[in-house]
């Protein structure tokens, strides 16, 4: 194990936020029973807007962002962990309160800690992210609320983003007919290929809500919140569930009562950063099973480290296709 490593850190002074390259030694690491040699991170919406040096993502200074790392278990007073294991972390505080993923090395608590499927490389495991497996907890939550395929269409929102695409992916393998709604006309192609039955554009869920629409799905998957999820529930069939994990289009949701009460319809949060293990393990277990590797292949976009700080950019400009692997050492 390297004795010096390199990270990117984020400092506050007078309020502003500075984001530099940095080589840091094992003893700057923050509390934790194992630590990790990380080889691959990946750039969600989150990490943009931290890296952006202006969200309040992060709630303690010095701090290395990254909410995703994957690698080598290099030492473990875990019982659960050894050195040599394959591991993966989701969130749990990670670039918030806790040192994340852009960092050669991370010391964590091995409660945190998922063994790294054994369908998944440590590249693999960082395409899908905490985008992806964010995208399966929605899908489980669907499933929960017995939205099965034969119930209707499921709409997903942001669709050429990281959860809309592994959201979109997941449901055509699991049968469902996916209407994707993006504001990318160019992306129609990329998320027919991803199994995408029907697209619509981003503007029709952006206009203002009506109280109730005509039925058009049984489902949804939304990463854009504001009038998007009111739109979305709205036309929601009845008895139907649409599962918010995002506000990519804003915090608001300027929706009435309507939908809940005259319809059935279930709005399902979805929460992947202090999810509990067995449902984080049973996500990962479905995502080998349910996530065609091509698809994830065909979405996914690799960096390397000194291309992270443009990738934040992007994600946040909207224009990050899918999914962006970085590799960190
Ligand atoms: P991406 O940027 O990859 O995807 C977001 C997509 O939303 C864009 O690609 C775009 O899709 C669409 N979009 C962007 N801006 C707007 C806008 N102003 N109005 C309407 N649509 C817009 O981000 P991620 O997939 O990484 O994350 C998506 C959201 O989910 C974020 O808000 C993120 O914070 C949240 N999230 C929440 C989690 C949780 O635990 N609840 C976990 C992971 C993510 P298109 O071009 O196709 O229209």
């Amino acid at each position: 194990m390297k004795s010096r490593f390199r990270a990117i850190l984020i400092s506050k002074h007078d309020d502003v936020q500075k984001v530099e390259d940095v080589e840091l030694s094992r003893a700057d690491l923050m509390e934790g029973d194992v630590t990790v040699e990380v080889s691959h991170s990946t750039v969600n919406y989150k990490d943009g807007l931290v890296l952006g040096g202006r969200s309040p993502v992060v709630r303690r200074f010095p701090m290395i962002p990254g909410i995703d790392l994957a690698g080598t278990v290099a030492e473990s007073s875990h019982a659960g962990f050894k050195s040599g294991d394959k591991v993966l972390l989701n969130g749990f505080g990670l670039s918030e309160t806790h040192y994340g993923g852009y960092s050669e090395l991370a010391r964590v608590k091995g409660d945190w800690l998922v063994p790294l499927p054994k369908a998944f490389s440590p590249a693999e495991a960082m395409a899908i992210g905490t985008a992806g497996y964010t995208a399966m907890l929605a899908v489980l939550a669907l499933e929960d609320a017995h939205i099965t395929p034969d119930k209707g269409a499921v709409v997903v929102s942001g669709a050429a983003g990281g959860v809309g695409s592994v959201a979109t992916a997941l449901l055509a393998k699991l049968g469902y007919r996916v209407i994707a709604s993006t504001g990318r006309t160019e992306e129609v192609d990329y998320l027919k290929g991803l199994g995408a039955a029907e697209i619509i554009p981003r503007a029709e869920l952006a206009a203002d809500p009506r109280p109730l629409a005509k039925e058009r799905w049984a489902g949804g998957i939304d990463s854009v919140g504001s009038k998007t999820l009111a739109n979305m529930l709205v036309a929601t069939s009845y008895g139907g569930a649409v599962a918010a994990c995002g506000l990519a289009g804003g915090m608001d949701l300027p929706t009435s009562v309507a939908p809940f009460i005259l319809r059935g319809v279930s709005l399902l949060g979805i929460d992947s950063v202090q999810m509990p293990m067995p449902r984080r393990r049973q996500a990962w277990d479905r995502l080998a099973r349910d996530l065609d590797m091509s698809k994830l292949a065909a979405m996914t976009k690799t960096i390397v480290f000194g291309e992270l700080r443009q990738a934040a950019q992007d994600i946040l400009a909207g224009k990050v296709r899918g999914r962006v692997v970085v590799e960190i050492r």
